[in-house]
């Protein structure tokens, strides 16, 4: 079968390799749509920790081929999406229910051969059943979906809460929706391209500003006077950073989820996070969230066609995640 194989820092191909065998407790899954997400850009740069070499993909949907001796609750035929974090369930974080801080966590698609490819094995405990008749293009918004669900579970966005959104890539945009099926009565996008600013608008934004064209700040304090109750970092630079925990009321709160590269600092005020009580917090990964996520996508529930901006084989896959992602690009789907 074909798979993008991640063989060094920088050297990614299409690679021919065996078919996988499904073990005993696993399924095999016929591939139908895997997202690139900038973590695979990431990867690809040795920025982050993976094996090598391995199949890059961990934004996956695909129907059920074949099933191990031990499975019992997946059925051959079905349509699945496949959380990627294989949590070891016997460390102090797990037994905490904190899966996402597993002290031996795995991810298909980084440790393990992930989506980039025809066929992927994983454990029957990793896959959520899908409909049959899902688009799988909106399948592989699942995994993203579910780190998000994440953000928003600590963000503990209450109905009438207001909040600003730093970052208008696809997380951004996701987190726009569920800000507003959440009841949020402000929303605020704040992101520098403006097709994304009128896209927002459209998703439940009530706000949507240009960070460059005038101070960011001034132009939330003049939507939110006080500042706004929650802030979402979903950009990943230092300038939204420090303009998230400025952006947050007395008492709000501040969730870090764009991801900065390791060892790059930031210069917080702690005295100003003491004396206004605001809560500063990560959200990593997807603790318990992809059947959630799942069932939201199943239900159909969020605008996903507006956040595609293009299908491509597998054998395009390496160049994009080689390059840096072009103006305008929101989300790329492989199908194989
Ligand atoms: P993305 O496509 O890179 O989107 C981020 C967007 O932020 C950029 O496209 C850019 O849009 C905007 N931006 C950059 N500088 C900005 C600034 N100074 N002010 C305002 N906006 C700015 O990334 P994504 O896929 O949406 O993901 C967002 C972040 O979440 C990434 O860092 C990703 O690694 C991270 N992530 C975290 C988790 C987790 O579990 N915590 C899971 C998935 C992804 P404009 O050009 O329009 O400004």
């Amino acid at each position: 079968m074909q798979a993008v194989r991640l063989l060094a820092a920088h050297s990614l191909r299409l690679q021919d390799v065996p078919q996988p065998q499904p073990g005993p407790g696993d399924i095999l899954i016929r591939i139908e749509a895997c997202g690139i997400c900038g973590s695979d850009r990431h990867m690809y740069a040795g920025e982050y920790p993976t094996a090598k070499p391995v199949t890059l993909g961990h934004e996956f949907a695909g129907t059920v081929l074949a099933a191990g001796s031990a499975v019992t609750r997946i059925k051959i035929g079905q349509r699945v999406t496949g959380d990627p974090n294989i949590a070891c369930g016997t460390c102090s974080q797990c037994r905490s229910g904190r899966f996402n801080l597993c002290a031996h966590l795995s991810a298909i698609g980084v440790q393990r051969d992930g989506g980039f490819a025809q066929y992927l094995v994983m454990p029957e405990g990793q896959a959520h059943v899908l409909p049959v008749d899902l688009d799988p293009v909106h399948a592989a918004f699942c995994e993203p979906l579910a780190c998000c669900l994440h953000g928003l579970d600590v963000a503990r966005i209450s109905p009438g809460d207001s909040v600003a959104i730093f970052g208008g890539g696809v997380i951004g945009l996701l987190m726009v929706q569920l800000c507003r099926l959440a009841g949020a009565g402000t929303i605020v996008l704040s992101t520098r391209q403006q097709p994304r600013r009128e896209l927002a608008l459209t998703l439940g934004a009530t706000h949507a500003i240009d960070p460059a064209a005038s101070d960011a700040l001034a132009q939330i304090r003049a939507i939110a006077p006080g500042g706004v109750d929650v802030a979402l970092e979903c950009a990943g630079v230092p300038q939204t950073f420090t303009q998230s925990v400025a952006a947050v009321r007395r008492g709000g709160a501040v969730v870090i989820f764009g991801v900065m590269p390791q060892g790059q600092g930031v210069s917080v005020a702690p005295f100003e996070l003491l004396v206004n009580e605001i809560r500063l917090q990560g959200a990593y990964l997807n603790p318990l969230t992809h059947a959630r996520a799942a069932a939201m996508i199943s239900a159909r529930t969020l605008a996903l066609d507006c956040l595609v901006s293009r299908i491509v084989p597998l054998s395009e896959v390496p160049a994009i995640i080689a390059s840096p992602p072009a103006f305008g690009e929101i989300k790329i789907i492989a199908r194989s």
